[in-house]
């Protein structure tokens, strides 16, 4: 763990913990039972800024307009996760999608699943080590953080205005196949519509991530980019 991470858990233990009726020294006590979910999150690599966030502490406006929705997909999580049922969550940066995948695998850690929290860069890395053009065939089962209860797959989007190559698309394909295979549970958040999600990463990702997950758009007011796009097609 790093530094950072071994300082959020002191604080917690001097903050919440001594100031609890058990003064920290009952492990049997609810501190202690946070105190260990709090650990799993941070291994788990939620951020540190969301690991202590729920639905009721939020304190992102910019999310607060997509509670509902994550609302419900949380009330049945035991159902989703039976069903393999995942989320895609997308809208424009800077709506709270990583805030709320975070809250969601909170949740799914609170309630005693495994979970693993990674960006699209992160994950690809660790399947196919740091080889550009590599191709996975086969998701290997060693790679523990991958088989995780609900993986959450952060920022599935186009890098830098490029589209991901061949082997990231098929690495992809071959992680979600064999994920929702196991009806294993994968959330997604991109910036992109599954229309923009099908061009850039192909039919087959498209397909399964509409068959096993749920569709949740992030609320905002309006779209500066559409707003863009529409301007230069009346110039047109
Ligand atoms: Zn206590």
């Amino acid at each position: 763990m790093h530094k950072k991470e071994l300082e959020y858990l002191e604080k917690y233990k001097k903050e919440v913990m001594s100031l609890c009726k058990c003064k920290g020294r009952d492990m049997t006590c609810s501190c202690y039972q946070k105190y260990f979910n709090l650990v799993k999150k941070i291994r788990a690599g939620i951020p540190l800024q969301f690991v202590n966030w729920n639905l009721n502490n939020l304190d992102n406006p910019q999310a607060r307009g997509t509670v509902k929705e994550v609302e419900e997909y949380i009330e049945f999580l035991k159902d989703n996760y039976e069903r393999g049922k995942g989320l895609y969550i997308h809208g424009i940066i800077g709506n709270g999608k990583t805030t709320l995948a975070s809250i969601v695998l909170n949740y799914a850690i609170d309630l005693g699943y495994s979970g693993s929290f990674m960006t699209l860069d992160q994950c690809m890395n660790l399947l196919r080590g740091r080889e550009e053009g590599t191709v996975v065939s086969e998701v290997k089962l060693e790679i523990e953080d991958i088989w995780v209860d609900f993986l959450v797959i952060d920022e599935l989007n186009n890098k830098y205005n490029l589209k991901p190559t061949a082997s990231v698309r098929s690495t992809l394909e071959e992680l979600l196949r064999s994920r929702s295979n196991r009806l294993l549970p994968t959330i997604i958040t991109s910036n992109s519509t599954k229309a923009i999600l099908r061009s850039d990463f192909g039919d087959k990702i498209e397909s399964l991530v509409s068959a096993y997950c749920r569709e949740i758009k992030t609320k905002v007011e309006f779209d500066v980019r559409e707003g863009i796009n529409r301007e230069k097609k009346e110039e047109k």
